[in-house]
Parts: structure tokens; C-alpha cells; sequence
């Protein structure tokens, strides 16, 4: 009897031993699949869904599904989603509703209009039809308006665009979908998901201020795709940091990170998307959509540095997939990449703690220096965006759309009044010129620039003089000018014969303003030297208990727990040094279980006459792959 119940056990253990996690689930977060209207449609016809949903569900464990009732003006009928929910239910997946609200997506995204009855009530009746079949229900990217017909234009009056739609979209959440949705199924929880481009929102009317506490939740678009040979150009770095400046708008209520398999010139690409999404603590992951996880894997799309074992392993992905039933599957669509991607990391992700990072304030409906918190991001520097002045921040980082706040002047002269750090940008100081930021420091940021490929560090850590580094290309930087020992230069550029600020930096009260140059194009911030880039680092990041030391494109994700991740997006293997509080000996890499021990060192200057300040943190020297992250805990 025992001998049979331990052979019964143990085969039980040897099934659920071979199970892969595409089985299993993941850990750490859940996955969903968002099933457009058009696809839904089609779910109908059950042998046409179960053949998909069956290759699917090899290659990636799915937890949820979106079905969505419309998009385009296609609505889909009652039986047919009946039928759909019925077979998911059936199969222990978790269904959701979705809405486009496209009239047509192919023509410049083309939206429903907001000012015409007829059109209102469209909008209003779908949510009212959608919330009938589904307790959830998530709005796709589109719940905007890009309208200028002559309802529009007259509605709008003397307004500026930005704020009529603003104003329309607040009462479009509240009057049209989530109402309704409400009076319908009192149940429902109503989702709105934002897509990437948060700094330009304000243009079409999505009210990052008002619809967050009108919706139930929100949800986060973290696709980038490629940042040069795209449209919107956003950087790697914004699958990270855009789920947690909307975390910071509505904490607690960022449902997940929604990432597509568009515009990528290799799988890595794909990844890392999905990384960044995961390493900003999104509790769920969807992957848009249905009919691309179903499309055929593209045989272009393995980049030139595989075979090196980089954390993107391409033959490792492309491997036979081991099934519940002891069958194996092989990797035969786009779900394979995702469940492959979703496994390295969810062997990781229960070790972080919650994601930290560099302060900086964003008002809301602001712009200026676009997105160019990425751009700091893929230069090592862990951001942290919030919608709010963190005053209780030791040290703040504020760009060009802080200037949105009209009190940002009196806002910084406090934090520094009460011994705090203030780095701003030099874009941020020119848009206040005039305004009483010379209350501060007397600058003067014109419309002069300097053209330069040379940069001179006039310390480092270990007390060396100064030395020139050279950029790759030459910078365009703004000309900053100022008032001889007022202020100071921190770290300069050199140009044929003088020399312009890089970072500068002002007394004031009981602490110090800094002013950093931003490169006409931001791109060029990963062109500084890497010496520079640290120097900056040293000053922006001062309350890290780890910063970075090396090039650009090699981003620091931190957490509270002592754990930290260095990501590489370069095509070539890159040597960084991690700078760490004194306090840790020992960083242990948690997916090798490496030990390094690091060499103390002193961060501060030896000031004149005065004896050689005492180590302050110890460094630590690691090599990253092309496109790969490393996760140590310091000890
Ligand atoms: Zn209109």
C-alpha cells in the first residue's frame, strides 16, 4: 500500500518536474493575450480558435484573454462572444472585455468624434453592450479624439485644443463609458490603458489628471519597438519608466505593461520590452495581440551578436518546448519569444524589492525636453517620475516641463532653503529666465550654442588632475553663461580655445542648485564619455547606494531590498564599474551565484590643505553581453 502511494507520488512529482512554466504559470505576474474584434469574430467558429489557442498555449502559459467588442466599427455579435468566454471559461482562462474606440484605425488613427450627439451615443452604447458580457473591461490606446470637424472646431471655441479635448475626454470617461458601463453591470470594473506617448496626451484629450480617479484602473502601453527606425523614437528605457510614472499617478491601481511585436529589427528587441515591463513590477503582462502570438516566428530576426550566451539566448529559445502530457512542442510562433522571455526572468523577479530611482516631477499636462527622462535613464540613471512635487526628496531632477508649474521657481529655492539637491536641466532654466529663477543663481541660457567633441573632468575618484575625453561625434550644446565666482563649473566642455559648463553649479540657502547642459539632441547624451557621463552621474544619483561608472545604454534598475539590475543595450560586450555605499563588501549575482568583492575607494574631493578624505564606497568591475542584464543583491 505505502510502496504504491509513494509510486503514485512519485510520478506525480516526476509530471509536475517536467512541466514547463508555459504550463505551470509564471511566479511573479500573470500573462494576458488581447484578442482584437476582428479575431473575436472569428471565435465563433470553434475549430478555428481551438487550433490557434492550442499553438499558443504551448509556447506561452496565458492566464486572461481581452475579447474585444469593436474596433473599426466592427461589433461583435452576442453569440459569438458567448461563445468565446464559454471557451476560455472552460479551459481556466480568465476573460476581460475590450473596447477600441477607432472609427478607423488605418486612417491616421481616426476616433470617434466627441462633440456630435449621433457619435456620443455610439460611444456610449458600447460601453453599455460590452460591460453587459464581462465584470472587466479595458479601453485600448484609442479613447482619444484627433476630431477637427465643424462640430468640433465651433465647440471649442476660444479654447486651445489641448484643453477643449481635455475637458471633452473628462466627461466623455465619466458620461459615456464608465457611467453607463456602471448602470449596466454595477460590477464592472472599468480600465483605461494609455499607450507610450504620455508627453503629448494633453494634444488629444487623454486627462492623465482627471480619468485615472474616473477609472477604475489604468494600464500601461510599455511597447517602444525600435528606437531609431520608428516614428515616435522612444527609448528602450520607457518600457521601464512609463509604468512607473503611472504607478505614481494611481498606486495600486497600474493594472500591468502591454507590449506588441511590432517595429523590431530583432528578437532581442521583443525581450526586452517585456523585461523592462516585468523589472518595474508590473503585476500583469499583455501581449498584443492574439493574431500576432498566432503569426509564424520571422527567420530575420536573429541579431548578430547571438552565441554568446546573452540573456536573449536565441537557440535556447528556439529549442523543442516540453508539454504537461510529455509531448514536445516546437516553437512555431510569436507566443514562443514572449513564454521564453517570461521564464529567464520570473527565476529572478521574487528577489526585487520595489523599484526606486531619481525623483523627478512631471506636472501634469506638461511638455518640454520630450520624453528626455529616457535619454537619462540609458545613461545609468534610475528615474523615478511622478506627477506631484516630491518635496520629501533629497535630491529632484527637473526638466523643460516642470516649467508647467507656475510656483516651480519658489518650489526649488525651499528645497534648497532645507539643505536639499535640485539639479534642473538647461532647458528648464531657460524657459524660467525672467521669471525669477535669477532669484537663484543669474545665468544666462540664449539661443548660442557650442559645437564640441571635448570635455574636461577636472577630478575623479582618486584625486588625479584633470584630464580631456573626447566624444565619439561632435555635441551641440547651449552656450550657459554666468557670473565668475557666483557660480561654478563642474564639469566643462572645451571649444576652440574656451570653455562652456556641462554641469553647473550654484550655491544657495544651505545647499546647491546644479544645471545640467542638454545636447540639442538628446541622443548625444550617449556620445559623452563615459567619464563625464559618470561625473554626472556622481552628482544626479548622489543618494543611490549604487551608481554606475561606464558608457551610456547601460541602464540601473534599483529596488529597496539591497538588489539592483544592470541592463546593456549595446551590440558589443561593455565593461562597467558598479559604485556602491561602503557599507557592501560583496555583490552576489543572483542568476550565477558569482561573488565579487569590490575595492574601496574615495568619492570626495581632497580639498586644499586639507588631509585625503577616507574611502566613501567600494567598486566593483563586471563585463555585460550585447543586449543582456546582470542581477546582483550587495552584501
Ligand atoms: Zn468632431
Amino acid at each position: 500500500m505505502c510502496k504504491i502511494i509513494k509510486l503514485i507520488l512519485g510520478t506525480i512529482i516526476i509530471i509536475f518536474s517536467t512541466f514547463p512554466a508555459s504550463a505551470k504559470g509564471y511566479q511573479n505576474f500573470k500573462v494576458a493575450i488581447y484578442c482584437r474584434a476582428q479575431e473575436v469574430n472569428q471565435m465563433g467558429d470553434v475549430n478555428w480558435l481551438k487550433s490557434r489557442w492550442d499553438e499558443i498555449s504551448s509556447q506561452v502559459h496565458v492566464d486572461k484573454v481581452y475579447l474585444e467588442t469593436h474596433r473599426d466599427v466592427v461589433l461583435v455579435d452576442e453569440k459569438t462572444i458567448e461563445a468565446a468566454k464559454k471557451f476560455f471559461r472552460e479551459r481556466g482562462v480568465q476573460t476581460a472585455g475590450g473596447i477600441t474606440y477607432t472609427i478607423l484605425e488605418s486612417n491616421r488613427f481616426q476616433t470617434f468624434c466627441y462633440s456630435k450627439p449621433e457619435s456620443r451615443k455610439r460611444v456610449k452604447e458600447i460601453a453599455e453592450y460590452t460591460a453587459g458580457f464581462f465584470d472587466e473591461v479595458i479601453l485600448d490606446d484609442f479613447f482619444f479624439t484627433n476630431c477637427k470637424c465643424e462640430s468640433c472646431i465651433k465647440a471649442k471655441g476660444d479654447r486651445s485644443w489641448s484643453d477643449f479635448r481635455l475637458d471633452l475626454m473628462k466627461g466623455a470617461a465619466r458620461n459615456l463609458v464608465v457611467g453607463p458601463a456602471k448602470a449596466v453591470n454595477p460590477k464592472v470594473k472599468v480600465v483605461i490603458k494609455y499607450p507610450n506617448w504620455y508627453e503629448h496626451f494633453q494634444g488629444c484629450g487623454f486627462n492623465l489628471e482627471a480619468q485615472p480617479k474616473i477609472f477604475d484602473g489604468i494600464y500601461t502601453g510599455t511597447e517602444t519597438r525600435d528606437p531609431v527606425y520608428t516614428d515616435q523614437h522612444l527609448q528602450q528605457y520607457e518600457s521601464y519608466l512609463i509604468f512607473r510614472y503611472f504607478e505614481n499617478i494611481k498606486p495600486g491601481g497600474n493594472g500591468g505593461g502591454w507590449v506588441d511585436t511590432g517595429a523590431m529589427k530583432y528578437m532581442d528587441r521583443y525581450a526586452e520590452q517585456l523585461w523592462l515591463t516585468l523589472f518595474s513590477k508590473a503585476p500583469e503582462i499583455t501581449l498584443f495581440d492574439f493574431r500576432r502570438a498566432s503569426g509564424p516566428i520571422p527567420d530575420d530576426l536573429k541579431a548578430p551578436w547571438q552565441g554568446q550566451k546573452t540573456s536573449f539566448d536565441y537557440d535556447e529559445m528556439m529549442k523543442p518546448i516540453k508539454l504537461p502530457d510529455g509531448e514536445t512542442a516546437n516553437p512555431t510562433t510569436m507566443a514562443r519569444p514572449a513564454g521564453y522571455s517570461f521564464e529567464v526572468v520570473d527565476k529572478f523577479l521574487g528577489k526585487l524589492g520595489n523599484p526606486v530611482g531619481v525623483k523627478s516631477y512631471k506636472p501634469y499636462h506638461s511638455t518640454g525636453e520630450d520624453f528626455l527622462h529616457n535619454f537619462i535613464g540609458m545613461c545609468g540613471i534610475p528615474m523615478d517620475l511622478m506627477p506631484q512635487f516630491p518635496e520629501e526628496a533629497n535630491v529632484i531632477f527637473l526638466t523643460e516641463s516642470a516649467k508647467f508649474d507656475k510656483d516651480i521657481t519658489a518650489k526649488i529655492k525651499k528645497q534648497l532653503v532645507d539643505g536639499k539637491t535640485v539639479i534642473i536641466t538647461s532647458g528648464l532654466y531657460k524657459a524660467m529666465q525672467g521669471k525669477g529663477i535669477e532669484d537663484i543663481v543669474e545665468l544666462q541660457i540664449g539661443d548660442e550654442k557650442t559645437i564640441t567633441n571635448q570635455f574636461w573632468r577636472r577630478r575623479d575618484f582618486w584625486g588625479r588632475s584633470g584630464k580631456v575625453y573626447e566624444s565619439k561625434s561632435p555635441i551641440v550644446l547651449p552656450e550657459i553663461k554666468y557670473l565668475t565666482n557666483d557660480s561654478w563649473e563642474e564639469v566643462s566642455c572645451l571649444a576652440s580655445g574656451i570653455g562652456y559648463p556641462v554641469l553647473h553649479s550654484a550655491d544657495y540657502a544651505k545647499s546647491r542648485l546644479y544645471i545640467l547642459a542638454i545636447p540639442d539632441n538628446y541622443g548625444d547624451l550617449y556620445n559623452l564619455p563615459a567619464e563625464i557621463l559618470t561625473q554626472i552621474r556622481d552628482v544626479v544619483a548622489k543618494d543611490m547606494y549604487v551608481r554606475l561608472d561606464g558608457p551610456s545604454q547601460v541602464a540601473l534598475f534599483v529596488y529597496d531590498n539591497d538588489t539592483f539590475i544592470v541592463e546593456s543595450f549595446r551590440d558589443e560586450p561593455v565593461d562597467v564599474k558598479i559604485i556602491a555605499d561602503i557599507r557592501f563588501t560583496k555583490l552576489s549575482d543572483i542568476i550565477t551565484a558569482e561573488e565579487l568583492s569590490g575595492e574601496p575607494i574615495a568619492t570626495q574631493p581632497r580639498l586644499f590643505g586639507r588631509p585625503a578624505p577616507s574611502p566613501d564606497k567600494n567598486v566593483f568591475k563586471i563585463s555585460i553581453k550585447p543586449h543582456s542584464f546582470r542581477v546582483f543583491k550587495c552584501e
